[in-house]
């Protein structure tokens, strides 16, 4: 199982390798995130103690029961997941350094309310619905700039990138366009100069897709069946906002 497990890990590494190559970018530039939804403390500690140290949950339940078992080895807590307003207390208990999934402007005020409130600040991501489906949260592309204006206003917010989740499809050309799309808007912000808002990172491309998101200027790939295995979810059951 072990073993599998590094294999695969292994296996992703040349994979990013092999798409840098092909579109002339340094793999240091494109970190692996790894996607540990439905995933074991014991398996999760297997790819720390690797040295893949960068991890991130969909829903905070699954972040409190692991935290124990993971806290005394040093990783990075990123949130991927749909971010109930009513859980943002729990989220800051966790060390949680980045929120990837900041997509409406009154999660992004309360979020600013208690961490006034605890002194603390947090880094967050916007998350776009680049592929314009019902299914996925995320801010309307055309509404993602008004977005990232309003949250810049928070002190207490720091905006580093956005994030997507690309179109399921057997068509590359088609995923191609929603992480095109992400890098567009991601222009457009710095374009603006906002001094408070930091547009370095681009968090899109999964197991499937992330190839075609490196192509396109990802700088974080967020990687869960390809390392771990199948899910026995379906993933309509962490995307999904009637089921959350
Ligand atoms: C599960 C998940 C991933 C990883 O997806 P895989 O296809 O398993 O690699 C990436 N991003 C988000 C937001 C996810 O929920």
């Amino acid at each position: 199982m072990k073993e599998e497990l590094l294999n695969n890990l292994h296996h992703i590494q040349e994979r990013i390798e092999k798409a840098c190559i092909k579109c002339n970018r340094n793999p240091n530039e494109v970190k692996l995130l790894l996607a540990t939804k439905t995933v074991s403390a014991e398996r999760i500690k297997i790819a720390l103690e690797a040295g893949y140290t960068l991890i991130a949950e969909n829903k905070i339940q699954e972040l409190k029961e692991k935290y124990e078992d993971l806290k005394e080895i040093p990783h990075t807590n990123h949130f991927i997941g749909h971010l109930q307003t009513n859980k943002i207390k729990d989220i800051l208990k966790y060390d949680v350094s980045c929120i990837q999934s900041v997509d409406r402007f009154d999660l992004a005020e309360k979020l600013q309310q208690r961490l006034t409130f605890e002194d603390k600040t947090i880094e967050v991501f916007i998350q776009v619905n680049t592929s314009f489906e019902d299914s996925k949260f995320g801010v309307h592309p055309d509404k993602a700039i008004e977005l990232v204006r309003q949250v810049a206003q928070f002190d207490r917010i720091k905006i580093k990138g956005l994030m997507t989740i690309g179109l399921f499809s057997a068509e590359p050309e088609r995923v191609r366009k929603c992480f095109r799309l992400l890098k567009d808007i991601q222009q457009q912000v710095v374009a603006l100069n906002i001094p408070t808002v930091g547009m370095r990172e681009l968090s899109m491309g999964m197991s499937g897709d992330m190839e075609i998101a490196i192509e396109e200027g990802a700088t974080i790939i967020r990687v869960g069946t390809a390392i771990f295995g199948q899910r026995i979810y379906p993933d309509s059951y962490y995307w999904n906002e009637n089921r959350n």
